[in-house]
């Protein structure tokens, strides 16, 4: 029973990322197309990028690919990993909700695009970056789905990197481009989850 619970959460996960990239790919396609009228790209955000891949794609693939680290292995729990399978559902589904209501403003990194808009509807009236209110729930699906102490909760850690080194930075670049109008969606809204934070 325990072990089906722990092959089930590492097969839930390799289709969450698969998920996670199907959704992706059309939009970093169109984003080729847009064109980029001022960049931010960082030293700091491309580790933060870095951290978040490693976290949360490359320890957690070779886990499940290879059981290193066999050691730090914990018994699969079935109500665990069906929590966790919620919590990356969830985060699939805002990932492409937020996908689709940033449409062509999107970008990997920090820039501003050419008839860059402010969005401030859909999840983006509740919060202003949902995009890494998925990340961060797709972070707590993994720490769920995978029973190990190391390649659960690294996802965590990158997140938590990316997300520190980039919001002040994101959010001075969109103040400086939209001024008093992101001043006030500020005054609104929070970071990360609706009403808390
Ligand atoms: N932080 C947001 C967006 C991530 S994509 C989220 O988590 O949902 C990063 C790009 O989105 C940034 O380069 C910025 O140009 C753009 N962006 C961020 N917030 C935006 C908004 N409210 N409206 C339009 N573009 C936004």
């Amino acid at each position: 029973m325990s072990i089906a619970a722990a092959t089930i959460g590492k097969i839930l996960w390799v289709l969450g990322v698969v998920g996670w990239y199907v959704i992706r790919y059309p939009f970093e396609r169109r984003a080729r197309r847009v064109r980029v009228v001022s960049g931010r790209r960082t030293a700091a955000d491309s580790l933060g990028l870095i951290a978040a891949l490693v976290g949360m794609a490359v320890l957690p693939g070779i886990y499940v690919a290879t059981g290193f680290p066999r050691q730090a292995d914990y018994p699969p729990s079935g109500w665990i990993v069906a929590l966790g399978a919620i919590a990356f559902a969830a985060a699939l589904a805002v990932f492409r909700i937020s996908h689709k209501q940033l449409g062509r403003n999107w970008s990997i990194t920090l820039e501003i695009r050419e008839k860059h808009m402010l969005v401030a509807s859909g999840p983006y009236a509740l919060v202003r970056h949902p995009m890494y209110t998925s990340f961060l729930l797709m972070a707590l699906g993994q720490a769920l789905l995978l029973p190990n102490w190391f390649a659960g909760p690294v996802g965590l850690v990158g997140f938590a990197v990316l997300f520190f080194l980039r919001v002040d930075k994101e959010e001075r670049m969109m103040l400086s481009n939209f001024g008093p109008e992101y001043r006030t969606y500020m005054e609104r809204t929070k970071r990360l989850i609706p009403y808390i934070y």
